[in-house]
């Protein structure tokens, strides 16, 4: 077992359920994305959700802005692997609509449905159907009276959105609620989560909405999401990205299993950035080994690395790793060289032995290792060691030069 760090103590929240899972509570972390297909488009939306489903998410959100959409989500929801929320912004007919057609959540948008009494409407009719609705404030579309009396989108602004709302919902007796506060500004949206996981236990949902394309979408949301799960606030995430939603999907599984949120289900690719004493073109190699690990989630960590001289030992924490020296590959368990294969098929070897590994266990395969590998490792090492020196960055010259200097001074 590695390292575990706070990220693993969560904010205590009450806990909801959207269809069969889990959010707040001391559940897991969930994973959630957007469908960009129509809605009414019945064989098109359901090919994406299990293609985000596969991809990671938890839970789907489609949008229901017009009744044929509802029509739709009525075939959608009893076919789909995963819970189905329903988006809605101002009709509220169509989040009745939604909830005529078994959706699993709702999403209202407290900014553009603002009368009471479709509020509550709304809430009563999600109460009776035990229903959760998730209060989604977004600083793009804050209640102009919000805006005007806080002089702006501001942290406190989006917070009292959400606590109006809350209100409303709570004079009809319906509290099975979770809340987001987005906002595409990451400081912005931090510091309206903060302030909200103050001021209430219900489970939140995080995002930087309209993040835009990656990369720069996903450095974006990465910041604000991974600051707040490392507080111990978030239970539920999506990236907002101008993208295949599936790259969202994927994105969220990644970053809660690199955060130690959730259990990992996919393969970890680590490598060495390369520097000097690289054999390899290691950039290449790594999207190689990328490619050829595509989909076929494996729970391990794989490293590539660009030399023998310190690879193995960098990367002796990982299941299994390569590296590269002298023409060859030297193919690597928990840091131990169990086998020396040509360079052009490192590659190939890596992936057969990540299907060994997994399906056979750490001894097994160390117990399977090539006879005589690991000492023709150690002479690949060594012959390289001797080629480019022990300090291949001449430090130690460039200290006694330094030395020299004052010396002569
Ligand atoms: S593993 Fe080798 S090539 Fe890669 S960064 Fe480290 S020293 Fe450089």
């Amino acid at each position: 077992m590695g390292f575990v760090g706070k990220a693993a103590e969560r904010r205590s929240t009450r806990q909801i359920m959207v269809g069969a899972v889990p959010v707040g509570g001391g559940a897991p972390v969930t994973v959630q994305s957007m469908t960009i297909t129509k809605t009414a488009d019945v064989e098109g939306t359901l090919a994406q959700i299990y293609a985000l489903a596969g991809a990671g998410a938890d839970i789907v959100r489609c949008t229901c802005n017009e009744s044929a959409a509802a029509e739709g989500l009525a075939q959608i929801v009893p076919r789909s692997p995963v819970p189905i929320v329903a988006d809605i912004h101002h009709q509220y007919l169509m989040a009745l609509a939604a909830l005529d057609a078994g959706v699993h959540c709702l999403r209202l948008n407290p900014g553009n449905i603002r009368r009471p009494e479709h509020i509550k409407l709304v809430a009563q009719e999600a109460r009776d159907r035990k229903v959760p609705i998730r209060i989604g404030v977004n600083a793009g579309s804050l209640d102009p009276k919000l805006y005007e009396k806080h002089g702006g989108a501001t942290p406190e602004a989006l917070v009292e959105s959400a606590r109006i709302e809350l209100a409303y919902f709570e004079e009809v007796g319906f509290d099975d609620v979770k809340i987001s506060v987005k906002a595409s500004n990451v400081p912005l949206m931090i510091e309206a989560y903060r302030m909200l996981a103050d001021v209430t236990d219900h489970p939140l949902h995080l995002g930087v909405t309209e993040a835009g394309p990656p990369p720069a979408g996903l450095i974006k949301s990465t910041a604000g999401l991974a600051t707040l799960l490392a507080e111990g606030i978030g239970d539920t995430i999506r990236y907002s990205l101008t993208a295949d939603p599936v790259e969202e999907a994927r994105a969220g599984r990644q970053l809660l299993e690199a955060m130690g949120l959730r259990e990992r289900k996919g393969l970890d690719l680590i490598a060495c950035p390369s520097c000097g004493r690289a054999e390899i073109d290691v950039i290449k190699v790594a999207r190689d080994a990328q490619e050829a690990f595509e989909g076929r989630n494996l729970p391990i960590q794989v490293a590539v690395m660009g030399c023998v001289v310190n690879g193995p030992g960098e990367a002796r924490e990982a299941d299994l790793g390569i590296a590269a020296g002298r023409k060859r590959g030297h193919l690597f368990v928990k840091g131990k060289v169990v086998r020396v294969v040509p360079e052009d098929e490192m590659v190939s070897a890596l992936v057969e032995e990540a299907e060994r590994l997994v399906a056979e266990g750490v001894e097994a395969r160390l117990a399977a290792a090539d006879e005589g590998a690991a000492a023709e490792a150690e002479a690949d090492r060594l012959a390289l060691l001797e080629e480019q020196g022990a300090d291949a960055n001449a430090t130690a010259q460039r200290v006694e030069l330094i030395n020299k200097r004052f010396d002569a001074g």
